[in-house]
């Protein structure tokens, strides 16, 4: 991410993200005390779920965490220069004929197919003294190894010249925690690491985590829950809010009750109304599918301690907030979209989506301010 793509000017800017640098270390320390001598480590793929991945490597490393997992080589090079002394780890495996670039930057790849353990395997005896892990599938079918691709590769000590320290696997549904698929993925588990008895193993992400001392093994893996996102569907959120998006009022506009607001005269004012036009829209990440319509409504807003709905359709580059009940409101005042007071999840949930997408899709034109550390 280039900051030439982030305005620098905060009075020139729609919309203002606020990431919470103390909000997010917190976090990670009150998942790091649930889990008692595990190791709590963090993920940070997705650009530190929009956070920033410079800024929350920085952040969580200070806080005390060892070990980042990141998705792609190019996101493990990025911490490396933050993190020099840290243990990092690329869920997405060992690319093609990318081994020496890992070793460059030390950077662990999580094996999980037979041609990637061949691969490292073809490294290490060439001299490679990098370090791996090694995913087996459980029950989700995305990565990770088929059990008995393990078992055979393990008959054939194969396992042995990789240098691995971790085992791992991934949990598909930990975020319903009554889910059998839970148990039935940490049986297999069980079973599977028996093949490499010595080697710390690893199944919870967040939810993980938050579902039960069972899960926690000898290391965790949360990314969501780091950055204040709901892990666990049914129970309330216990972690701290990370990032706050905020926009830009920049007219205050009466309507009477005969009228309509936005693209597609979606939405019908049953009321003389007063709407305050916000500066985000979907071109910012803020989702198109939390419109509101005439048939159901949409995401709100947070204005000095009201709630305003938006009114018709997200369009490119604006909203339309109802702030008839709320006194005050005015041409350059700032609105909350998601934050302290809408939880991200509420807005994705109006969407359609997880958190998970409107953290990490956060548009490039806010101005962004890390506060806290
Ligand atoms: C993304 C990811 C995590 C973190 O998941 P959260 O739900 O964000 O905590 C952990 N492990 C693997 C394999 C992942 O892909």
């Amino acid at each position: 991410m280039g900051a030439a793509d982030i305005s620098e000017k905060m009075h020139l800017a729609g919309g203002r993200l606020t990431v919470d640098l103390t909000a997010l270390a917190d976090n990670w320390s009150s998942l790091d005390r649930r889990t008692g001598q595990a190791v709590t480590a963090a993920v940070v793929k997705g650009n530190g779920y929009g956070t920033g991945l410079e800024q929350a490597t920085q952040a969580l490393a200070n806080a005390g965490c060892s070990t980042f997992f990141v998705a792609l080589p190019d996101e493990g090079i990025r911490v490396r220069a933050i993190a020099p002394k840290t243990t990092i780890y690329v869920l997405n495996g060992l690319f093609e004929e990318a081994a020496t670039d890992y070793a460059d930057a030390d950077l662990r790849p999580v094996l999980s197919s037979v041609p990637e353990v061949e691969e490292w395997s073809a490294f290490r005896r060439s001299g490679g003294t990098t370090k791996a892990a090694l995913h087996i599938d459980t029950g989700m079918n995305r990565l990770g190894m088929d059990v008995t691709d393990a078992a055979t590769l393990s008959e054939e000590n194969a396992f042995d010249n990789l240098g691995l320290t971790l085992v791992m696997s991934h949990l598909a549904c930990a975020d319903l925690p009554d889910h059998a698929h839970n148990r039935q993925q940490l049986d297999r588990f069980h079973q599977a690491r028996a093949m490499l008895p010595d080697l710390p193993a690893s199944i919870a992400n967040s939810a993980g985590v938050l579902i039960g001392a069972d899960y926690h093994l000898d290391l965790v893996r949360p990314g969501i829950a780091l950055f204040g996102g709901d892990a666990v569907q049914g129970e309330p959120n216990p972690m701290r809010p990370v990032v706050t998006l905020e926009a830009r009022v920049l007219q205050v506009r009466a309507a009477s009750h005969t009228e309509t607001v936005g693209y597609g005269a979606a939405e019908s004012l049953d009321r003389a109304s007063l709407l305050a036009i916000a500066a985000v829209g979907y071109a910012d990440g803020y989702p198109r599918h939390a419109s509101s319509s005439d048939e159901a409504s949409g995401g709100r807003a947070w204005i000095n301690g009201f709630s305003a709905p938006i009114v018709g359709r997200v369009s490119m580059d604006l909203i339309a907030l109802d702030v008839t009940d709320i006194p005050g409101i005015k041409r350059g005042d700032w609105v909350e979209l998601f934050g302290l007071n809408v939880p991200v999840d509420e807005v994705a949930e109006r969407a359609d989506t997880i958190g998970y997408e409107l953290l990490t899709r956060i548009g490039q034109r806010h101005h962004r301010t890390y506060v806290g550390e």
